[in-house]
């Protein structure tokens, strides 16, 4: 098992753990629930993280990681079919109602 990301943001690991099980990547996330009950650990240990169950996952994990941030950085917005919601540019769902981007990500490479 191997960590591929860690964010203090926990719907974008939840985003980053969704992609990669979309292309067929066997993830999970730790420390999920942690923060709150951290007691005296220091915030940074308590950050959710995605791990992949497999190392030969790991550079394919970490190429659609570096897409998907890209994206977030460029911060393309969409606006949803379903709901008419606006969503950050990167995300692949619709966060409102969870409905599929118009837009697909420039992955499978
Ligand atoms: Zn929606």
């Amino acid at each position: 098992m191997l960590k591929v990301y860690s964010s203090e943001d926990r719907f974008m690991v939840q985003q980053i753990k969704d992609l990669l099980e979309s292309k067929g990547i066997h993830c999970f996330i730790k420390n999920e629930f942690a923060i709150g009950g951290a007691g005296d650990l220091s915030p940074f240990d308590c950050w959710p993280e995605v791990w992949v169950t497999d190392n030969d996952w790991k550079s394919k994990a970490q190429s659609l990681i570096k897409d998907i941030e890209t994206q977030w950085q460029q911060g393309t917005e969409w606006c949803c079919d379903n709901c008419g919601e606006t969503n950050g540019g990167g995300f692949e769902l619709c966060w409102q109602c969870g409905a599929q981007a118009p837009v697909t990500l420039p992955s499978d490479k």
